[in-house]
């Protein structure tokens, strides 16, 4: 689950390939997992597919400089709310999903990958 910024799509991509594998599913909403956080009565359907299918672990792909996210005071206040959304929506994702991993993944640009 990833953000639409079209500047991240490379980035992420490379990591889900090498990280996880070269074949999967790619949704992608405003704000990658706040998107879980704020919708998740949309979104758990259509991840249910991809669970179905038989994947065992969901990437959760936010990016510093995002749109979906309010302004910031500095670095620090948007780390931190980027680090509060994955970790939710990883909390949410594990409990409607149990046994499936699921990793966090930010990525500070131009695009360095951090696993939170
Ligand atoms: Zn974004």
């Amino acid at each position: 689950m990833c953000c639409v910024d079209d500047r991240i799509q490379e980035a992420a991509g490379q990591f889900v390939r090498t990280r996880f594998s070269p074949h999967f599913f790619w949704y992608a909403m405003p704000g990658g997992a706040l998107a879980v956080n704020e919708h998740g009565a949309l979104l758990l359907p259509a991840l249910q597919v991809a669970v179905a299918r038989g994947i065992k672990r969901i990437a959760l792909i936010n990016h510093t400089g995002c749109a979906a996210f309010p302004s910031f005071a500095d670095q620090q206040e948007e780390l931190q709310a980027h680090r509060n959304s994955l970790l939710n929506a990883r909390a949410l994702l594990q409990q409607e999903f149990p046994g499936i991993e699921v990793a966090c993944v930010l990525l500070r640009g131009p695009w360095q990958v951090e696993e939170v």
